[in-house]
């Protein structure tokens, strides 16, 4: 049995939800395909960005970051970072037609043949991430587990507080619908047990500035020991959220 897990950048599998590959790992093959080398990133003031570009390093950490989750194996799809505004250029992600980005994903499960499959729900607003989400729903079948990561929009509130008056924050205190509606939250998984591993598996991604940086270690043990996430297959019906991931061997 396989967890398939498709993101846009380097870092989407570990800030957004490494645990939950941790999770997974203990009990199942995981996959993660990679649609960009998130190229257009922001490269931190701790790394000297190599001659073949920040690609290249972004790459390696997260083949890094993948090793420190346990994940089987990574692949990347090839496409650029769109970056966060402006006109997207040939190639990005944003660039390339929904139908296509589609079929590339489409390619994966079918090699895969995942019985969970794990996607960030974009209410980080990246439209990259908007992006792999949509491929995502339209390329799973009706029969293949199917959950988006969230970031519950209680904790990017509680995000947003202590990081009011940074830049990158910004940006996000500007958005309305920042984070995912917390009653939208079906699953909720205990990842207190990895806690330790996933902080190694960020500290891999040097050449990013990660959001669990310059917050109170209370708010980053609230977002790193607990992993939200909305099940969308098999449909959610209601009742209280469920602890475990379906798809998984017991
Ligand atoms: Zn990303």
């Amino acid at each position: 049995m396989t967890l398939l897990a498709v993101f846009a950048h380097p870092d989407d599998e570990t800030f957004g939800c490494g645990s939950v590959l941790l999770h997974a790992a203990r009990r199942t093959r995981t996959v993660v395909v990679c649609a960009t080398l998130g190229e257009a990133g922001h490269p931190s003031d701790r790394v000297t960005v190599p001659p073949e570009g920040l690609g290249s390093l972004r790459e390696r950490e997260l083949h890094e970051a993948a090793a420190v989750l346990g994940v089987d194996q990574v692949e990347t799809l090839g496409l650029l970072d769109s970056g966060m505004d402006g006109d997207p250029s040939p190639g990005t992600l944003c660039a390339t037609p929904l139908e296509q980005l589609t079929a590339r994903v489409r390619d994966a499960v079918d090699r895969h043949r995942p019985s969970v499959v794990l996607t960030l729900d974009g209410s980080d607003g990246h439209r990259d991430h908007v992006r792999v989400r949509d491929a995502v729903l339209a390329a799973v079948e009706p029969d293949t587990a199917l959950y988006l990561h969230c970031l519950p929009r209680s904790l990017a509130h509680a995000w947003l507080l202590e990081r009011a008056g940074a830049a990158a924050a910004a940006e996000y205190a500007a958005m309305p619908q920042f984070g995912t509606p917390d009653e939208e939250v079906t699953t909720m998984l205990d990842t207190a047990w990895c806690y330790q591993t996933r902080w190694k598996a960020i500290q891999t991604h040097r050449s990013q500035d990660s959001p669990f940086d310059e917050i109170s270690e209370d708010l980053r043990r609230r977002v790193l020991t607990t992993e939200h996430l909305r099940r969308v297959q098999p449909r959610w019906t209601g009742g209280r959220p469920e602890h475990d991931l379906v798809g998984l061997p017991g």
